[in-house]
């Protein structure tokens, strides 16, 4: 196993801030309990055999943690790691060299690992199951196929999407994780050691004020605890109040649920234009001019969790909570089309 070479497991082009805050080690994560424990006993097994750990897929909405867990399993295993994305993977040659640099139990990681091209998907079934892999050289009638044997090496996936993966490569997976969304006490806590590394005063019940409004989504309320320190250095001596916080955060349209602007449309066009639903989702996007992808994996997760939409056979629909939440009303027909409604 490789110990010296660590390769720096950042990603590249990551804002200064980023980096700061995101955790080195597993110990510095918070929340995701389940998920920690199993890695801590798969990292502990694979040591004492002196192999590399299985594959590993992370699944789950933006800003949940995927990238951090899979920059702090290398660290934990002592070896390198190499960043990939699935968008930038468009034909098999194009992870022929990060699968050719493999280290011995290395790890590759591969983020939003569903928008890989099939061919590449099929590519990698050999090099996950036995480490070998195809390549072709020369052209035409003078080409010939090479088998190529790799060094045992674990690739960790990471998908806002894990049902568009194909069966064959999520089986190939041993270790399947879905990430869900943070508490507020887990994301006040995020939150806290956050103040602290950026020398930032942050009065408890402004931290509390921020987590409950960032999306139960350590991303996002890393993004606002940036904006309200910046807020209050300017407009006051830079400690950060409840009042501070609910007024910077008032200023860029986050509301009391953590909701934003997009957020809010997006409950709006599906209650003003198609009468709260239901309503399929390529209509909606239309309608927002917005990509219906940045819809699925950005904006919808959040607002299905806390009942504000639900998602049906026949399209979205707003919940009654949707409705009261931007201040409109169910119209009195309504109810008969849809097939069920949340209690709250
Ligand atoms: P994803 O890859 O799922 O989109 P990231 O791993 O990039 O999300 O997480 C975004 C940021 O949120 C990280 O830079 C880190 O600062 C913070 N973060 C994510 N998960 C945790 C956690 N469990 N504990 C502390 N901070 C976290």
């Amino acid at each position: 196993m490789v110990r010296e070479s660590i390769v720096q497991p950042e990603p590249q082009d990551e804002p200064e801030q980023e980096v700061v805050l995101r955790p080195k080690r597993i110990a510095e994560m918070v929340g995701q309990r389940e998920v920690v424990e199993v890695l801590h006993i798969a990292i502990d097994a694979a040591r004492k055999r002196g192999d590399p750990l299985g594959h590993i897929l992370f699944d789950g909405p933006p800003g949940l943690g995927k990238t951090t867990f899979a920059t702090c399993i290398p660290r934990e295993m002592g070896v390198s790691v190499q960043m990939a994305s699935g968008p930038g993977l468009k034909a098999p040659k194009d992870i022929v060299p990060y699968l050719t640099n493999l280290e011995n139990g290395s790890v590759l990681f591969i983020d939003e690992i569903h928008r890989m091209p099939k061919a590449v998907e099929e590519y990698l079934y050999t090099a996950m199951e036995d480490f070998r892999i195809d390549i072709v050289l020369g052209e035409g009638v003078n080409a010939r196929t090479l088998n190529l044997q790799l060094r045992p090496f674990t690739l960790i996936g990471a998908t806002t999407r894990a049902g568009m993966l194909s069966g064959p490569l999520r089986d190939r997976f041993q270790i399947r994780e879905h990430l869900g969304f943070y508490s507020v006490a887990e994301l006040t806590e995020i939150l806290n050691r956050n103040a602290n590394k950026l020398n930032v005063q942050l009065d408890a019940n402004a931290a509390l004020e921020i987590s409950k409004r960032s999306r139960g989504t350590p991303r996002v309320a890393n993004n606002r605890l940036l904006w309200v320190r910046d807020y209050a250095l300017s407009k006051s001596d830079g400690q950060v109040t409840l009042e501070t916080a609910q007024a910077a955060l008032k200023m860029t349209g986050i509301d009391v649920l953590g909701l934003d602007r997009q957020d809010r449309r997006y409950i709006e066009t599906l209650i003003r234009v198609f009468s709260g639903g239901p309503a399929g989702i390529e209509a909606i996007a239309h309608t927002m001019n917005v990509s219906s992808d940045t819809l699925v994996d950005e904006v919808e997760p959040y607002l299905l969790r806390s009942e504000l939409i639900i998602r049906t056979s026949r399209g979205r629909c707003a919940t009654p909570k949707g409705f009261e939440h931007v201040n409109l009303k169910p119209p009195k027909d309504r109810g008969q089309d849809i097939p069920l409604f949340p209690t709250e």
